[in-house]
């Protein structure tokens, strides 16, 4: 296998601000699983939220820190500004409907790329696609809020926007093996693997755009995915050797990671496909407990009381002293 042989997009980190308000949306609006309940291996005071289909299969997954005293991020160059999902073909009526309902924002639908969709801002203005697109049906679960005929299926690009796209375009085609598929005015697409819904990442050249700031309602960094730990391992080997800085693997419990700093700003992440969210949990209960990695259990009363309170989708309710 070569390097650059990614599969897609692994996941989206993101920070937000209310714990709770995340919740209701990603999993109430968006009808996504909490795959996972955490918190941030550096940080024990932070819940780490992890939501997907019904497995967390690796594509499908968006990831928030609830940083509640960080202020407000500014989307600009060197961010993803737009992380789009899959959503089944002729059920854009039904999320707008959906969406109306709750008397959430969007813009008029358009089409992009040959696909119809629209934008919304999620409750700290992270931006957000819902697009009509061609995808393997998302594994559902017991108790799941939306039918699988309008169920997001995975995310389906994500992107990136630039000052100038030139030298993030060359590490995309270079050794992370992407290919360009496409531009349609300021915007580059490029595909990587096997292509399609998942595998998207959007390159828009925004000279006049102010740099991105972090923050709640901005992207952390994006996932791409890796098949094992060999692959991940000769990717980093070539990533140095081409003379960028890469982090030594970390384990993430559900994955393993190395990061990486495109030349345009944002941060990439190579995570592993496996071990994968079902390996402290049952598919049953998947994002039902506070899982808490082996560093942090022998502390767990403390870190629970220090935790804001949460109530999950199942009713469970976590932190403040509970859970
Ligand atoms: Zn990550």
């Amino acid at each position: 296998m070569a390097p650059g042989d990614l599969q897609g997009i692994h996941h989206v980190t993101a920070i937000c601000g209310d714990a709770q308000r995340n919740v209701d949306f990603y999993a109430g609006v968006l009808g996504l699983r909490v795959v996972k309940l955490t918190v941030n291996f550096d940080d024990p005071t932070t819940y780490h939220l992890y939501y997907g289909d019904g497995v967390g299969s690796p594509g499908s997954i968006i990831t928030f820190f609830p940083y509640v005293d960080s202020g407000p991020g500014r989307p600009g160059v060197g961010q993803v500004t737009t992380t789009s999902y899959a959503i089944p073909l002729g059920s854009l009526d039904a999320w707008m409907a959906r969406l109306a309902e709750r008397t959430i924002d969007f813009d008029a639908p358009t089409e992009a790329f040959g696909c119809r969709q629209i934008t919304l801002l999620d409750p700290d203005r992270l931006r957000i696609a819902l697009v009509e697109a061609e995808a393997p049906a998302a594994s559902g679960w017991e108790g799941a809020p939306l039918a699988p005929d309008i169920a997001i299926r995975r995310i389906h690009s994500v992107r990136l926007a630039e000052e100038a796209g030139e030298s993030t375009a060359r590490l995309l085609t270079g050794l992370m093996g992407f290919r360009e598929t496409g531009t349609e005015g300021t915007v580059r697409q490029y595909e990587v693997g096997s292509g399609g819904s998942g595998t998207i990442v959007e390159v828009q050249c925004s000279p006049d755009l102010p740099p991105g700031r972090g923050g709640q309602g901005s992207v952390h960094h994006v996932a791409f995915r890796t098949p094992d730990d060999a692959h991940q391992f000769a990717l980093r080997a070539a990533l140095l050797a081409d003379g960028r800085n890469v982090s030594p693997i970390m384990d993430r419990n559900y994955f393993r990671s190395i990061y990486f700093r495109e030349p345009g700003g944002v941060l990439f992440e190579v995570a592993t496909d496996p071990p994968g969210f079902l390996i402290d949990e049952t598919d049953a209960d998947l994002g039902t407990h506070l899982k808490l990695p082996a560093q942090y259990e022998p502390h767990r009363e403390a870190i629970v009381r220090r935790l804001p309170p949460l109530r999950l989708p199942n009713g469970v309710e976590i932190g403040g002293g509970a859970g």
